[in-house]
Order: C-alpha cells, then sequence, then structure tokens
C-alpha cells in the first residue's frame, strides 16, 4: 500500500510534501504532489494534513 493523491484535488499546496517524514511525497511538473510508493511507510501524516481531503490510504 501507499498514500495516493487525488490529482483533481490536489491544489499543490505543499503541506504534504513538508510533513511526510520519509520525503515519500513532490510536486511534479504540473505542481501536483506525486508519492513514490516506495518510499511510503503508511504513515497516514499527509491524510490528515491534506487541506483538500486529495490524499487516501488504500
Ligand atoms: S502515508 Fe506517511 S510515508 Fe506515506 S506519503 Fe503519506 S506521510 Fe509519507
Ligand atoms: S496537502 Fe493535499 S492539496 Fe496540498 S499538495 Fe498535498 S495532496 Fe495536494
Amino acid at each position: 500500500m501507499a498514500a495516493r493523491i487525488n490529482r483533481d484535488l490536489c491544489t499543490g499546496c505543499g503541506q504534504c510534501v513538508d510533513t511526510c517524514p520519509v520525503e515519500a511525497i513532490s510536486l511534479d511538473d504540473e505542481g501536483v504532489a506525486v508519492v513514490d510508493a516506495e518510499l511510503c511507510v503508511d504513515c497516514d501524516k499527509c491524510v490528515d494534513v491534506c487541506p483538500v481531503e486529495a490524499i487516501s490510504l488504500d
């Protein structure tokens, strides 16, 4: 499992990038958050911090 980003909801605010303890999230060329599934440890912190509920763990 890894965190998943809903690209239609993400505003590119960067809060999840700053919050992730393993630096698994970055903003892509379009300013949308992307998760490196190899790094994600399913900690749920990005899900909690996203102001538009664009992130889920499934
Ligand atoms: S669930 Fe945790 S480790 Fe995975 S991307 Fe979100 S903050 Fe990073
Ligand atoms: S916190 Fe949410 S809205 Fe902000 S960059 Fe991350 S996924 Fe996008």
